[in-house]
């Protein structure tokens, strides 16, 4: 089966064309055809578009919308004549609300329902579903389409960790809880680990600590999420890139009186302004602030405040869990930066966690070992790959439609 992944960000549109060859879409059995982006979604958008064996096509175009962007993706993959074999498509949702807990077949009434969604996700749900229109104008009725969520995975979160200590009819009214997000990563690296340790998912007890721009932790109870650290948006939880993660919600309304701004302009600065650029004055990208640890105080602040912060939340879900036989880092902090995972886990000994110096200098950008032999909690390091996960469900989505 050859399956269409869409991902479709505020600004970007990245696919990938994933060959799946057994009906279950089996990660171990995958292979990617092509792959590429469309970013900057405006009069000058910049496209990246390579396909497997073949020369990379790359440049600046104007690109109005979404709309464009996808029909510019499927001319490509079309010129090429790798469309014709597309048997799905695959999308990203990033909100699923309490009602979407698994990926489904799209009709118009999803479409709908993921479109009211955007009140919880207004940043994110518009965006998935202008790619979702945009590909069935273009595809047409019959290719099928799958909606994939990166809430789903978060809805075994069992009551007393989903739920706010607010007003309970407050929470009801407005349909606040832990949402969690990222699940579709946490997801990835836990089926990636199962698989790279010979083991079924059902059986993985695990912390993940998904470390991009965006980061969060995720306790994992026999393959399923039992507690996240992103909770109702992405905002809270670890510190990340731009935005701060916890902190005491009395600052909101104090800042705002202070500063003399509404409280939305004090959660913009959390979300825009906060986190490793806020503390350091230097930049959100952790390769600069890492090379700049030894001179730069605030460099060493901002690195420091990000490792205790996820270190605290890796020391709960040991609790949450009662233990785990592993803690997994991904995303583009967790894969390449040996200094922030020495930092997490320095001082674990106590209980079982220790890295070997050498695998986690060595382990970089690639699935991996990171522990000691004797190590009770091991420590991995996984590649995410979220576009494998949303292909696999996909797939399984459409198995089970045929029957
Ligand atoms: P996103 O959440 O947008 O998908 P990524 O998973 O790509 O982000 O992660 C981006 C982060 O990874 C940035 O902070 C970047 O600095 C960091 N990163 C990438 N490579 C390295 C590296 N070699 N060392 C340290 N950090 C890195």
């Amino acid at each position: 089966m050859h399956i269409l992944v869409i991902n479709s960000g505020s600004s970007t549109v990245k696919f990938q064309v994933i060959e799946t060859t057994d009906a279950t879409g089996d990660l171990l059995l995958q292979q990617k055809l092509a792959r590429g982006l469309v970013d900057r979604i405006g009069a000058r958008a910049s496209y990246r578009f390579e396909g497997l064996g073949r020369s990379t096509q790359s440049g600046s175009l104007p690109v109005g919308d979404h709309e464009e962007a996808v029909r510019s993706i499927i001319h490509w993959l079309r010129s090429n004549q790798r469309e014709q074999a597309l048997d799905a498509v695959g999308h990203r949702v990033v909100h699923g609300g309490t009602e979407f807990t698994v990926p489904l077949l799209i009709d118009d009434g999803v479409v709908e329902k993921i479109d009211a969604l955007s009140e919880l996700a207004p940043l994110h749900n518009p965006a998935a579903v202008s790619g979702i229109r945009a590909a069935r104008k273009i595809l047409g009725e019959f290719v099928p389409m799958v909606a994939a969520f990166d809430t789903s995975f978060h809805h075994t979160i069992p009551e007393p960790a989903a739920t706010y200590a607010i007003p309970y009819e407050i929470s009801q009214k407005h349909k606040i809880r832990r949402y969690g997000f990222h699940g579709l990563a946490h997801q990835y690296d836990i089926a990636r680990y199962a698989d790279l340790n010979g083991i079924p998912v059902a059986q993985v007890r695990a912390v993940t600590l998904h470390l991009g721009n965006g980061c969060s932790a995720t306790a994992i109870r026999d393959g399923q999420s039992v507690d996240t650290s992103m909770g109702f948006t992405p905002l809270e939880g670890l510190v990340m890139g731009t935005r701060s993660g916890d902190l005491d919600p009395a600052l909101v309304s104090y800042l705002a009186q202070r500063e003399g701004v509404g409280a939305n302009e004090v959660e913009n600065w959390l979300n825009h302004r906060s986190g490793l650029l806020g503390l350091s004055g230097l930049s959100n990208d952790m390769r600069e602030l890492t090379a700049a640890y030894a001179e730069n105080p605030r460099a060493r602040l901002a690195i420091d405040v990000f490792c205790h912060r996820a270190r605290k939340y890796l020391g709960a879900y040991l609790a949450v869990l009662g233990g785990a036989e592993a803690v997994i880092f991904s995303g583009g902090i967790g894969e390449n930066s040996p200094l922030v995972r020495e930092k997490i886990c320095a001082g674990m000994e106590w209980c079982g966690l220790k890295l070997d110096a050498v695998a986690n200098s060595t382990v970089i950008g690639r699935d991996g070992c990171i522990s000691v032999v004797e190590a009770a909690i091991k420590a991995f390091v996984i590649h995410t790959d979220e576009e494998a996960i949303i292909a696999r469900e996909t797939a399984r989505v459409i198995q089970s439609k045929n029957g």
